[in-house]
C-alpha cells in the first residue's frame, strides 16, 4: 500500500482591535455582546454611493504582525474587490488585498514535541474587511447582524510546510500568542475573532507534487484544529487507499460528532472576479513608516524566553511559563525590578500565585497582590524573617486583603523565631513532655527526629526557623545520652 505524507497550509483570520472599522468610522464592538446592527453606517451596510476610507491604525497593526512574522513589507499597496454573493456581505464584494499583499515571504519557528524546532514559511499577510454574521433559525429563515461588517480583518497564509495536526496546532497557537503580545487581537477562538482554516492534502511519500486539498472550517478551539486535521488526514488516506480521489472542497468540522462533512465545492480565483478597488487610492508605505513601526515592536515571547534563561538563569520551562502571556511577563519583570530574586519569584508566581488566580478566576491584571509586594515577600523568606510555609499562608492572605507581607507578619506576629535561647527552651519542653519517644530515639529509632521537629513547629505555630530547630534538636538529644 502507498505511504502518504500530509501537506498542510493554514489560513488564519484575525480581527484587529482598532477603535473603528476598516473603511468607516463605526466602532468595533463585541460581536457577541453588542445589540445587533447598532454599530453600522451607510459605508459598512454597502449603501449605493458610499465611499470607503482606509483606517491608518489597522494598517499599522497589520505592519506590526507582518514585521513580527519576518515578512517583507510591500511599499505599493493596492486594494482589490473580491466579488461574491452572500447576505452577510452587503456590498456583494469584499475589499481585500490580492496580488500585492502588505507582507510577504515571512517565517515562524515552532517548537515540536521532540524538542526540535521547525521553520514554517509564511506566504502572505494582508488586510481585508470582515463580513456580517448570519444566524440560521431552526424554524427556517436567517438573521443577519452587520456589526461585524467592515471590521478590520488580517489574513495570514502559510506555505504548505505543516505535516500534522499537532504542528498545525503549535503554529496557530504561536501566531495567536504573537498577536496578543502585539496588542492587535484578543485571540478568542470561540467568539470567532481568531479563526484558523487548515488546507489539507496527501501525497505519496517522496513525491514533489501536491494532491487535491480540502479546506476545513468551523474550528473553534485548538483541540478541534488538531483533531479535525487528523480526521481529514485519516479520511483522505482511506479515500486514496480504496482507489478513490480526494475532491477539492470546503468541509465543516462537526464539533460534537468530531467528523468533517462536505460544505461546498471550492471556489477558484476566477469565481471572485477580482479587480482593483476603484474607490480607494493606492496605499504607499514608505521606509520611514516601516522603521517607526519596527522600532515600536515589543519584545516578543521567543526573545523573552531566551533572555530569562540567560539573564535570570531560569529553566527553559519556567521561562516559557512566565513569557506565555505578555501581562504575566510584565508583572514578573516589575517584581524583578523591585529587587526580588528572579528564580524565587518564578517559583512563587508559577506555583502559589497561579493557583490562587485559578481558584478565584482572576487575571494577573486584576489581583490585589502587586509585583512589588511579592518581591518583598520573597525577600523576607530569603532573610529568614519567615519560613516557606508561613510565606505561603501570608501570600494567600495578601491575595485576599491586598495588605503587604510586612504588615501581615507584624500584625499577626508571624516572624520566624530564630532566637536560639527561645527555641532551646521550647525544645527542652518537648523532650521533657515525651520521655518515651526520647528513650526510643536514643535506642536507635532515629526517624523520630522528624517527629520532634514537627512538635517544635507545632508549639511555635509554624514560626520556628526549621533549619535552626534541626540543629538545636540534635544538640539537645545528644545531651540526653
Ligand atoms: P485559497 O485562497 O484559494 O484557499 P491559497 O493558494 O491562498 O488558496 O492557499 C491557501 C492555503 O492552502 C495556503 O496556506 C497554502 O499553503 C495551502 N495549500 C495550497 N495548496 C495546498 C495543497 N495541495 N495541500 C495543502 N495545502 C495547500
Ligand atoms: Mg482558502
Ligand atoms: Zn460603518
Amino acid at each position: 500500500m502507498t505511504e502518504y505524507e500530509p501537506v498542510i497550509g493554514l489560513e488564519i483570520h484575525a480581527e484587529l482591535m482598532t477603535n473603528s472599522k476598516m473603511f468607516c468610522g463605526c466602532k468595533v464592538v463585541d460581536s457577541v455582546e453588542a445589540e445587533p446592527n447598532t454599530a453600522v453606517c451607510p459605508v459598512c451596510l454597502g449603501m449605493p454611493g458610499m465611499l470607503p476610507v482606509i483606517n491608518r491604525k489597522a494598517i499599522e497593526y497589520a505592519m506590526r504582525v507582518a514585521l513580527a512574522l519576518n515578512c517583507t513589507i510591500q511599499h505599493h499597496n493596492i486594494f482589490a474587490r473580491k466579488n461574491y454573493f452572500y447576505p452577510d456581505l452587503p456590498k456583494a464584494y469584499q475589499i481585500t488585498q490580492y496580488e500585492l499583499p502588505l507582507g510577504r515571504q515571512g517565517w515562524l519557528d515552532i517548537d515540536l514535541e521532540s524538542g526540535e524546532s521547525k521553520r514554517i514559511r509564511i506566504r502572505r499577510v494582508h488586510m481585508e474587511e470582515d463580513t456580517g454574521k448570519l444566524t440560521h433559525l431552526d424554524g427556517g429563515g436567517s438573521l443577519v447582524d452587520y456589526n461585524r461588517s467592515g471590521v478590520p480583518l488580517l489574513e495570514i497564509v502559510s506555505e504548505p510546510d505543516i505535516r500534522s495536526g499537532e504542528e498545525a496546532r503549535a503554529y496557530a497557537m504561536k501566531i495567536r500568542q504573537i498577536l496578543r503580545y502585539l496588542g492587535v487581537n484578543a485571540g478568542d477562538l470561540e467568539k470567532g475573532v481568531f479563526r484558523v482554516e487548515p488546507n489539507i492534502s496527501l501525497r505519496p511519500v517522496g513525491s514533489g507534487e501536491f494532491g487535491n486539498r480540502t479546506e476545513l472550517k468551523n474550528l473553534n478551539s485548538f483541540k478541534s484544529l488538531a483533531d479535525g486535521t487528523a480526521f481529514e488526514i485519516a479520511r483522505q488516506t482511506a479515500v486514496l487507499n480504496s482507489g478513490g480521489q480526494v475532491i477539492q472542497e470546503t468541509r465543516g468540522w462537526h464539533d460534537t460528532k468530531r467528523i468533517t462533512f462536505s460544505q461546498r465545492v471550492k471556489e477558484e480565483a476566477e469565481d471572485y472576479r477580482y479587480f482593483a478597488e476603484p474607490d480607494l487610492p493606492p496605499l504607499y508605505i514608505d521606509d520611514a513608516w516601516i522603521e517607526r513601526v519596527r522600532a515600536d515592536l515589543p519584545e516578543l515571547p521567543e526573545a523573552k524566553i531566551g533572555r530569562y534563561q540567560a539573564e535570570y538563569g531560569l529553566s527553559a520551562y519556567d521561562a516559557g511559563v512566565l513569557a506565555e502571556e505578555k501581562e504575566v511577563a510584565g508583572w514578573f519583570e516589575t517584581a524583578v525590578a523591585a529587587g526580588g530574586a528572579p528564580k524565587s519569584l518564578a517559583n512563587w508566581i508559577s506555583n502559589n500565585l497561579f493557583q490562587l488566580m485559578n481558584e478565584s478566576k482572576q487575571a494577573i491584571t486584576d489581583i490585589k497582590v502587586k509585583p512589588e509586594m511579592l518581591a518583598e515577600l520573597v525577600g523576607m523568606v530569603k532573610k529568614q524573617t519567615i519560613n516557606n510555609n508561613t510565606a505561603a499562608a501570608v501570600l494567600a492572605e495578601m491575595f485576599v486583603s491586598g495588605e503587604t507581607a510586612s504588615s501581615i507578619v507584624a500584625a499577626k506576629g508571624l516572624a520566624q523565631i530564630s532566637d536560639e535561647a527561645a527555641l532551646v527552651d521550647i525544645i527542652e519542653q518537648v523532650l521533657d513532655a515525651n520521655p518515651d519517644s526520647v528513650a526510643a530515639y536514643l535506642g536507635g529509632k532515629e526517624k523520630l527526629r522528624g517527629w520532634f521537629v514537627g512538635q517544635v513547629m507545632k508549639a511555635t505555630r509554624g514560626k520556628a526557623n526549621p533549619g535552626l530547630v534541626n540543629k538545636l534538636l540534635v544538640e539537645a538529644l545528644e545531651e540526653q545520652e
